[in-house]
Parts: structure tokens; sequence; C-alpha cells
């Protein structure tokens, strides 16, 4: 079992594009370590999701996994996926503004933001596309937390990081999380609201 060190806020590395992962990577050892390492440093930090940039590897590969999450209490279980070269796109009607139950909205947290959640909204539908880690075809429609994750997972692969996208009204250090923010508040499926434009990374 490797855990690797977390890149944090503030290191220039997370706000770099990742580069594509071409056929032939999937093959050599450094991308099945780099599989291997994405596990178990997800799992040891008790996050719901991880991408490679978060280890300091700038490559468009992240993994998923909700297996009763402490920090994600109520979301449903999601066995483990690997994404490699993803894309997302929302479902929705206009990209712009997010009509009644097309949005989710969820006091995110990160495992390279340490210390502080903030409400994220999103689009709670999107079609997903990659390759799985054996080079395998994915496209799927994913909804509520699920979609919500891996768009902060692809954030992470575009040099985004979720306060950016954060109404940064309601950031917030853990006790006063626990203390202010009422659990119905913490994930809102099926909400309204605009989407958050966030820079574009270089
Ligand atoms: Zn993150």
């Amino acid at each position: 079992m490797t855990v690797r060190e977390r890149l944090k806020l503030g290191d220039p590395r997370l706000r770099q594009r990742a580069a594509v992962v071409a056929a032939f990577e999937l093959e050599e050892p450094a991308f099945l370590q780099l599989i291997t390492d994405l596990i178990d440093t997800m799992r040891a930090a008790q996050g719901v999701g991880i991408a490679a940039p978060q280890i300091g590897v700038l490559k468009q590969v992240c993994a998923i996994e909700v297996n009763g999450n402490q920090r994600y209490p109520t979301f449903p279980e999601v066995p483990l996926r690997l994404l490699v070269n993803p894309t997302v796109v929302p479902l929705v009607e206009s990209h712009d503004f997010l009509t009644e139950n097309e949005a989710i909205s969820i006091y995110e947290g990160c495992l390279s933001v340490p210390q502080l959640r903030g409400r994220v909204t999103r689009p709670r539908r999107v079609r997903v596309r990659a390759l799985d880690e054996k080079g395998r075809d994915i496209d799927e429609v994913w909804e509520g937390p699920l979609a919500a994750i891996v768009q902060h997972e692809l954030d992470h692969l575009h040099g985004i990081l979720f306060v950016d996208r954060a109404d940064s009204t309601t950031l917030a250090v853990p006790d006063e999380y626990e203390r202010h923010v009422v659990v119905d508040e913490r994930v809102v499926d099926g909400v309204r609201g605009s989407l958050s434009k966030a820079p574009r990374a270089s």
C-alpha cells in the first residue's frame, strides 16, 4: 500500500492542465502504479474521489468511490470507478442557468483544500465518457452526488478547484460547518441555480 503525499492549495501543480493518457501508457508499470497509489491515497484520506494531479501526476486519471464515507455520510454508495481521459457534458437545458431540478448543491470539500467546505452548485445530471483502467470505453449518464463528484474530479484535471466555484460567503472551517450548516443544507439535490464560472487554467 502506497499512500502518496497530497498536494495542497497553493501548489502551482494543482493549477495546471493534466495531459491526456496515450493508449500505450495503459500497459505501462507506471500507470498501474498510479492507479494503485490513487486508490490507496483516496481511501487513506477518506475521500470520495481523487485526481492524479492531487498526488503530483499531471495525467488525466481520477478515481471515485463512496463506501460509508464519514465526510459525506448521506451520499449513496458508489463502487470503485477509474476514469482515464474523462469528458463530462451537463445534460441541462441551458448552460447559463439551471432550472428547477437541474442542479445539485453540495458543501464540497477537497483532499487538496483541507479544513474548508463551501457550497457549490452544479448540474445534477451529466454524460460521462472516458476509458476505464483497462482501456474500455465508458459512456454513461450519472446523476445526483455522483454527477457532482465527477465534475469536481474533472475540474482537477483542468486546474480548477472547488473554491473557484463555491459561493465564497458559505466557506466554512470544520467546527463552524458542523455548528451552522444544518444537515438538510449539506446536500440539496434538485434545485435551481446559476452555473458558477471558473477561471480557465493556463
Ligand atoms: Zn478535490
